[in-house]
């Protein structure tokens, strides 16, 4: 695309309209959806129409718009600080463009682009905050389904907060110019007066706002330990989006996504520490040292984790990092690879008179002799999700038909999961050591074993191909107990 189409032909601005005229001309639902869409605003509405009808009479009598109960005339358009030709009649509309213009009045003709002098926007009202969504007419829908999204993201409090913003600002001129004012509107809009006013706490928010004007002590840092999913970017949690938008800096392993780093702030300092074949990668005291210095630097820190942060994640170790440290840190879910695999599969983890439990484990504790403690639930029907399991496949398959578990039990892999990369693989325990020969799979696995897999929709997925040599899967006498 070359640079002139990026381009815009009509370009964004906020126009003034406390207690100006704003006239609309039409009787019928056109008027009102534009009545509708600018009594968001303090302007006068000024409706013409001679003949309206009873949907809009009634808005007019709800809303106490002035109403012009008579056959269209240039001269009620006078004075008005814009105007609309919402009649639904082409040579009225013409007429009413022509008029305006005349009388130096912008104005928007309904459906009629090549008439219209400006553009509504699809609007997000979070008063005195607005959010104006134009497409210069590619298309309302895709302006309203920008909308529904923004709209979402954005807190519902938002306007009292910029409201309180507001009343003090005059107060935050005071304060020295860059760092300590920039830190003081930070914390504002996200520490304690913004969780206040979320609270609907007006007063204890105005208090924390002077606290913060008062304060000298240095900004503390917040660390976020956010689950970023299994790797589909629209399986990421609002709450995760919004701190990663609020972010001074993310830190992330190397299971997550680029797509979903960029989803963060776009001046945050962006830190990966996970480990990618080839790469140089942070050794976890050395995530829990970085961590800890970016918390005492006064950062909003997003340590970005795949899935779950506390499945699999190491996220004990940092959080008692944390903790002797004395650096505050919250947990936010994300959703755990298991249950992402499940989805692509379409597979109940828990079945009705089938498996009643869960099991979520790795492979690469297998260590010793002994058999592992969920071996046990195994047989006893719960399903079992396998992490990190591809490399010790033949072992995990191993040790539970050791343990008694049927060489025949229902066995699922996923690879990337959720991705549109996704390779989904059925076939039984037997089957389970031929993963680990499989150089085909570069992503990461899941592994899921039990009954219940049994009720998987199998229709999308390859065999999982049974293993010639069997020295690796002990498939041998006497596993029935
Ligand atoms: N905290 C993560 C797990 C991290 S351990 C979570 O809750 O999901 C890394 C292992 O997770 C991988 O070896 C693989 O077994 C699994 N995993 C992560 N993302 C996956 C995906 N998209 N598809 C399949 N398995 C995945």
């Amino acid at each position: 695309m070359s640079p002139a189409n990026l381009k815009l032909n009509a370009f964004p601005v906020f126009l003034r309209v406390e207690g100006e005229a704003v006239a609309i001309v039409g009787n019928g639902g056109e008027a009102l959806a534009k009545a509708r869409l600018l009594s968001q605003s303090s302007a006068v509405l000024r409706i013409i129409a001679d003949d309206a009808e009873a949907e809009l009479r009634d808005f007019i009598a709800t809303t106490g718009a002035v109403h012009v109960d008579a056959a269209y005339d240039a001269v009620h358009l006078e004075g008005a600080a814009m105007a609309f030709a919402a009649s639904g009649d082409e040579s009225l509309d013409r007429r009413v463009v022509e008029d305006a213009r005349r009388l130096g009045i912008p104005v928007n003709a309904v459906d009629r682009p090549e008439l219209c002098d400006f553009f509504t926007p699809a609007l997000v009202n979070r008063a005195p905050v607005a959010i104006a969504i134009g497409t210069e007419g590619a298309g309302p829908v895709l302006a309203q389904m920008l909308r529904v999204r923004i709209d979402r993201m954005l807190s519902p409090s938002l306007g009292r907060l910029a409201a309180l913003a507001a009343s003090f600002r005059a107060a935050a001129e005071r304060l020295p110019k860059g760092n300590r004012r920039r830190r003081f509107w930070s914390d504002f809009f996200a520490g304690a007066p913004a969780k206040a006013i979320e609270a609907g706490a007006f007063a204890e928010a105005r208090d924390a706002a002077i606290d913060l004007l008062a304060s000298d002590k240095p900004a503390e840092g917040r660390i976020a330990l956010v689950g970023a999913g299994p790797g589909a970017e629209d399986l990421l949690t609002l709450r995760a989006h919004r701190l990663l938008m609020e972010a001074d800096a993310i830190v992330y392993d190397a299971l997550v996504p680029e797509a979903i780093v960029a989803m963060g702030r776009r001046d945050a300092e962006r830190l990966p520490v996970g480990k990618r074949k080839g790469c140089h990668s942070k050794s976890q005291e050395e995530i829990n040292a970085l961590l800890i210095e970016l918390g005492r630097s006064g950062k909003r820190v997003v340590r970005l984790k795949s899935g779950d942060p506390l499945v699999f994640g190491r996220a004990g170790e940092e959080m008692a990092a944390l903790r002797d440290a004395g650096i505050a840190y919250e947990v936010v879910p994300g959703v755990t690879a298991a249950f992402a695999a499940a989805a692509d599969f379409e597979l109940p983890l828990t079945l009705r008179g089938v498996s009643s439990s869960m099991v979520f484990t790795t492979g690469h504790d297998l260590k010793g002799n002994s058999l592992p403690d969920w071996a046990k639930l195994a047989i006893s029907g719960a399903t079992v999700a396998v992490y990190m399991g591809r490399s010790v496949a033949a072992e995990v398959a191993g040790r539970l038909i050791e343990a008694g578990l049927s060489p025949d039990t229902a066995v699922a892999v996923v690879e990337n999961a959720s991705l549109g990369t996704r390779r989904r693989f059925h076939g039984t325990l037997a089957d389970l050591p031929s993963l680990e020969g499989r150089a085909d799979l570069t992503g990461p696995v899941m592994t899921i074993i039990g009954d219940a897999v049994a009720g998987a929709n199998f229709e999308r997925s390859e065999p999982l191909a049974a293993r010639k040599c069997e020295e690796t899967a002990p498939v041998a006498e006497g596993v029935q107990q």
